[in-house]
């Protein structure tokens, strides 16, 4: 039937898409085949090394012969190019058991080499610990009697009760003057974060070891944890305790992508 919006001549969108779509399953099909046959080949050459039967892959990194004997190809077949030896398996590759250089697998078609035991661990510390921030942020929220939280250039630190103390404490100083942080000294939350996200790059870095802005320490220290702690609550970066520092990490948006 005609479609009177669309005479004939243009396809309409959707049937584009339906085009792609149906190229894209034809491609997968494809690729599907075509490692199907490379595995076929490469395994044609080994047999299970205990009872010399011939090896099909069942999924990535290893392969089952007739009797059920399960093995990892790359280790089981590959010695490494640079030492010829044997070799091991590390996250998200395999190494030279001798000197350690990562060498890649014969056995693997175009994926990467996956821990599921892993990621599953490391998913799960990612969860409980945007959980327990979540947490964190709300019991801080709630005993600030606060409705909203302003993410100011200038914070007032007497609007977060038991702040100061905490910034005392932490800095390590008996008193902090109240003028450290007054409007009238050189605060720009602008540059430190600048300077904090230069310093940190996609990594990370232990809070002792940005480098200061000012040559006061003590006001330099305060004003860098501020800052930090509004770019945590920006979710720009974590901070993580470790020992008597504190772990500056940025914050991934696509983590495991
Ligand atoms: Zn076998
Ligand atoms: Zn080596």
């Amino acid at each position: 039937m005609v479609d009177p919006t669309n005479p004939g001549l243009v396809p309409s969108p959707r049937s584009i898409l339906e085009e792609i779509s149906f190229v894209y399953k034809r491609v997968a099909d494809f690729k599907a085949r075509v490692k199907e046959y490379y595995f076929e080949v490469i395994l044609s050459q080994y047999q299970c090394p205990e009872c010399k039967e011939g090896l099909r892959m069942i999924e990535p990194s290893s392969c089952t012969c007739p009797n059920g004997h399960i093995l990892d190809p790359t280790l089981a077949f590959q010695a490494s190019h640079c030492c010829g030896a044997v070799l091991i398996r590390k996250t998200f590759h395999y190494a030279c058991s001798r000197c350690t250089q990562i060498v890649p697998s014969r056995f693997l078609f175009d994926e990467r080499l996956f821990d599921k035991t892993y990621f599953r661990e490391m998913m799960q510390e990612l969860r409980s610990r945007d959980r327990r921030r979540r947490e964190e942020l709300r019991r801080l929220l709630a005993e600030s009697r606060s409705d909203t939280l302003r993410f100011l250039e200038e914070p007032i630190l007497d609007s977060i009760p038991g702040l100061t103390e905490a910034l005392d404490a932490f800095i390590g100083s008996e008193m902090v003057s109240a003028d450290a942080f007054s409007y009238k000294t050189a605060f720009s939350m602008t540059q430190y974060r600048g300077h904090i996200l230069s310093v940190i790059g996609l990594g990370g870095r232990l809070f002792s070891t940005i480098s200061p802005m000012t040559d006061d320490s003590r006001k330099d220290k305060a004003w860098r944890f501020i800052t930090l702690l509004f770019m945590e609550q920006d979710r720009e970066v974590t901070l993580t305790q470790y020992g008597q520092d504190l772990l500056v990490e940025r914050r991934k948006h696509e983590a495991y992508a």
